[in-house]
């Protein structure tokens, strides 16, 4: 499946917010959003009032470029969400929640989901013991998630180990020290913190 692999910075000032795609340089003077907040390109500086459908597509793409998610695999996910039990809004939510990039990255194990994407692809991560080096692989209630053996005492895991205890949401518990997290169930809406209005992209796909 593939990623986007232009400036991080750009979909941020494309979005017209942070997005928070890198690390510490989001909250520093640094961040290219703080000096240019408009779009990029020729006409990023001209005004421009959104329609309707313009608004329920910022929105889409604003849960798209912060899940690093290319078009086609997020219609596909919210295909699965649609044909679900529930709200589809919501378990739309949890499939992104639930990719194993998404979850190295809510565990700590990674600066950004864009770090946690590589972490995932460079075979670094194992999933109730086997290797897994897909991204967009989903986790279920009671996996194993791990950091390799072999890779604990490499970059950027040693680092991350001499650091302090990261902030993880309750769905996910983690043996700190020993790279070892659990998955104890699915991620409730409240419990993930990414600020969209799902509805709008329930919306948006039912045009
Ligand atoms: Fe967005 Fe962070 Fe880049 Fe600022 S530094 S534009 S918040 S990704």
């Amino acid at each position: 499946m593939g990623r986007y692999a232009g400036p991080v910075c750009r979909l941020c000032r494309a979005q017209g917010e942070k997005l928070y795609l890198k690390h510490d340089k989001c909250y520093t003077d640094k961040c290219p959003f703080e000096r240019r907040s408009y779009a990029p390109g020729q006409h990023g500086q001209a005004r421009r009032k959104l329609s309707d459908y313009g608004l329920h597509l910022r929105e889409k793409q604003k849960v798209r470029r912060i899940y690093g998610v290319m078009e086609k695999q997020f219609r596909r996910f919210f295909d699965m969400a649609s044909r679900e039990k529930g709200v589809t809004g919501e378990t739309f939510l949890q499939i992104l929640e639930r990719r194993l990039d998404n979850v190295v990255y809510r565990l700590g194990w990674a600066y950004s989901r864009r770090h946690a994407r590589q972490i995932v692809s460079h075979g670094h991560v194992t999933v109730n013991g086997r290797k897994v080096n897909i991204p967009s692989f989903l986790v279920k209630a009671g996996d194993i998630i791990e950091v390799k053996e072999g890779s604990k005492s490499k970059s950027p895991f040693r680092e991350i180990k001499e650091g302090s205890v990261p902030n993880i949401p309750g769905w996910l518990d983690l043996d700190f020290p020993s790279f070892r997290a659990k998955v104890l169930g699915l991620p409730t809406r409240d419990q993930i913190d990414v600020p969209v209005d799902e509805s709008l992209i329930v919306e948006f796909y039912s045009r």
